[in-house]
């Protein structure tokens, strides 16, 4: 994947998004669900604008501007995340002096580094073109830095596109976000999703896309990070759910787990549990359908409906979880209790998938 490019799933988008370049906002809020793909979409649009010759809108890879953007050095590109991202990115230093020396590297977009594009605003651009400042994620924006940044949009600079990459846009201030232009991302579909998996060379691609939720960035990020296929979590649940375990092993897997993400995955498997119950294959965890079939059969629909409220109100309050490993033991506890049989699975009870002959 290059600076330059877009996703497959993206291009065309991408297009129509770029073709109408001199009547361009100069604020966008580029968002969708996280692993699709948004940063990246932003970035390669970011290219594309500073292209001298970009082909049907999209950068060329060749002129001057685009080897600048591959390099990292273009002058009328600014990045703007917390020193934490670009620590990981392994860029810091760049344009956040501050980085380095600093024991932990800020999580947050600080009101600094959007004034600090104040300068830059009054700098002539190469050949009168475009100037673009990416700011990535915008919901790391503190309220700070986001108020400083709807001042500069109030009275929008000259020649400048803002892209503001964002997963949750409901997190940032809806002031700013009604002087952007909001550019929805959808969900790839799900052939071109996995060929392109597949393309990665990620191993297990289908289950791992499944498992993402068919966000494709989130599986190969999943399969990088060397976890299995199967998720960690997922199977130790399917375990314990099955022989009435102790939530204290669960409780130890999530306790490890950024909870956002424990939260989304059980959010999945509550979703493929109540296709279960109604004799359907699983959508998210297809290569555990014999498991979630089994423990399905036996479950309380109403105390199963129940759970996902619950979980819909974690997905809430996870982000500003105080206190992780007392939300882990919880949960663990909550989400097992609510596997506990209706009835006691035996030949006698009614099952979706047992013969109608003699089953009365
Ligand atoms: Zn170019």
């Amino acid at each position: 994947m290059s600076a330059l490019d877009f996703l497959p799933w993206q291009t065309e988008v991408a297009r129509h998004w770029l073709a109408s370049r001199e009547r361009f906002a100069h604020a966008w809020l580029i968002h969708g669900q996280p692993g699709i793909g948004q940063l990246e979409f932003a970035t390669a649009g970011a290219a594309s604008l500073l292209c001298e010759t970009p082909r049907s809108g999209l950068a060329c890879g060749h002129c001057q501007a685009c080897r600048w953007v591959l390099a990292g050095n273009h002058p009328d590109l600014r990045r703007i995340r917390p020193d934490g991202v670009a620590l990981q990115e392994g860029t810091a230093g760049s344009d956040s002096d501050d980085a380095a020396g600093k024991k932990q590297p800020s999580r947050e977009i600080r009101i600094e580094q959007v004034r600090s594009l104040l300068p830059w605003f009054n700098t002539a651009t190469h050949r009168g073109g475009w100037r673009v400042a990416l700011l990535y994620p915008a919901e790391s924006m503190n309220t700070i830095a986001a108020n400083a940044l709807l001042k500069i949009l109030e009275e929008p600079p000259a020649h400048t596109v803002f892209l503001l990459s964002a997963q949750a846009p409901d997190r940032l201030l809806p002031t700013l976000v009604s002087r952007c232009r909001r550019l929805p991302l959808a969900l790839p579909p799900q052939p071109e999703a996995l060929a392109w998996l597949e393309g990665q060379g990620v191993d297990q691609a289908a289950v791992r896309l499944a498992a993402a939720g068919g966000a494709p960035l989130l599986a190969l990020q999943q399969a990088r990070a060397g976890n299995a296929a199967t998720p960690a979590w997922l199977d130790v649940f399917l375990d314990l759910a099955r022989q009435a375990g102790p939530s204290a092993a669960l409780a130890d897997v999530l306790a490890g787990m950024d909870a956002a993400d424990w939260v989304d995955g059980f959010q999945r498997l509550w979703l493929d549990l109540g296709l279960g119950v109604h004799g359907l294959p699983p959508r998210y965890y297809p290569d555990q359908a014999p498991r979630i079939r089994a423990l399905a059969r036996a479950l309380d629909p109403a105390l199963l409906a129940r759970t996902a409220s619950w979980l819909l109100e974690q997905q809430r309050l996870s982000r500003h979880a105080l206190n992780p490993k007392l939300l882990a033991d919880h949960a663990a506890q909550v989400l097992l209790r609510s596997m506990r049989p209706m009835r006691p699975v035996g030949p006698a009870n009614h099952r979706p998938d047992a013969p109608r002959a003699g089953s009365a």
